[in-house]
């Protein structure tokens, strides 16, 4: 049994890291591990051009430490056009997001209109102009269990027509129809992959047992697209463990005051951060290839983004004692955030150790 892995320093291409000052709570459990990190602009308020994105960056900058680099995005809504997506990427932008608007936590004002016409041209500048299209694949109206599916039939095969070249990433996989459509489209199209749908079902939200064996909703594992069946795990877990240079990590950590989860309208995103590398690593342990790690943590994302690798290593070994368990909650000092952690309570089988010399 191996004890230890040295990988190349990690990227993770989709996270949260919100304003402030929930930015400077949740931002340590990302940049202790991932050297880079592909920020997504559904903050409050969004980042939706180059000045709103000049601000977002310099307020990271100024919370994280000197040696993590945030890969901005901005949100394409209907009033995106051309010109924004040139100046976006003067300013430094490597991608634009679509949420179609509604499906998610921060997506409300985001795009509506799937088909031909300004949306194609704003598609286009991209390309020209080397930007990525990252896609929250859920379709508006359709219900949890199908939307991702709808997604994916209905509308990513024109974008891929209307705009060849472009590359596209169908973010945080969570359907055997992704995963299909992922495999089988040109090398333009890839996805990322998060730690909760590479092992949750939807029964683990919304038929969880405790540790005492009683049967509830778990919001805390409560993210979009929902985690689905066993067959939809399975198929992305073959995909990472096929060793695909199309499917790379992005842990979608998206932080909540744990109040915001618990409520009747519960947020959607799971505060997976602290526990994302050794997920990750779990999951590639039990798939028995561990050996793919490095290039699904700190290689594929990279090169599909064209960014140089990361230089450096990072250490994981399997934790002594308490070392491994997963904390509750983070809390502010002066206790107005608090967020559940992912996986609060348990232990973890692999943990980050120190730089590798
Ligand atoms: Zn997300």
């Amino acid at each position: 049994m191996t004890d230890e892995l040295v990988l190349r320093a990690p990227d993770n291409f989709h996270v949260h890291l919100r304003r402030e000052p929930m930015l400077s709570l949740v931002a340590r459990a990302t940049t202790d591990v991932y050297r880079r990190a592909l920020v997504m602009p559904n903050t409050d308020p969004p980042i939706l051009d180059a000045d709103d994105l000049v601000i977002y960056r310099d307020e990271i900058i100024h919370a994280t430490p000197a040696d993590f680099v945030p890969l901005m995005t901005i949100k394409l809504t209907d009033a995106t056009t051309p010109a924004v997506i040139d100046a976006a990427r003067v300013a430094g932008a490597v991608a634009g997001k679509v949420y179609p608007s509604g499906v998610t936590t921060g997506s409300y004002g985001g795009v509506s209109e799937f088909g031909a016409g300004s949306l194609i041209d704003v598609f286009m500048a991209m390309r020209d102009c080397g930007m990525v299209l990252c896609v929250h694949a859920e379709m508006p109206g359709v219900t949890w269990s199908v939307a991702e599916q709808s997604f994916i039939d209905d509308i990513i095969p024109d974008w891929i027509a209307y705009v060849p070249d472009l590359k596209l990433v169908v973010e945080h996989v969570s359907s055997s129809s992704a995963v299909a459509l992922v495999k089988m489209a040109p090398d333009t199209v890839a996805a990322t992959v998060t730690p909760m749908h590479l092992t949750l079902t939807d029964d683990d939200i919304l038929g969880y047992r405790n540790h005492r064996g009683r049967r509830g909703l778990n919001p805390h594992n409560f993210c979009y697209p929902m985690p689905k069946t066993d067959y939809d795990r399975h198929t992305i877990r073959e995909a990472v463990a096929s060793g695909s240079p199309k499917f790379f990590a992005g842990d979608d950590s998206a932080p909540h005051r744990y109040q915001d989860k618990e409520a009747p309208c519960g947020c959607a995103g799971v505060f997976c951060a602290p526990a994302s590398l050794p997920t990750y690593a779990e999951v590639f342990d039990e798939l028995g290839c561990l050996d793919k790690l490095d290039d699904f943590a700190g290689r594929f994302g990279a090169e599909f983004y064209g960014l140089p690798l990361n230089e450096g290593t990072i250490r994981l070994v399997r934790p002594v004692g308490d070392a491994g368990i997963v904390p509750h909650y983070l809390t502010s000092p002066g206790r107005s955030q608090s967020v559940r952690c992912w996986r609060a309570g348990e232990r973890l089988g692999w943990i980050v150790a120190r730089e590798a010399p």
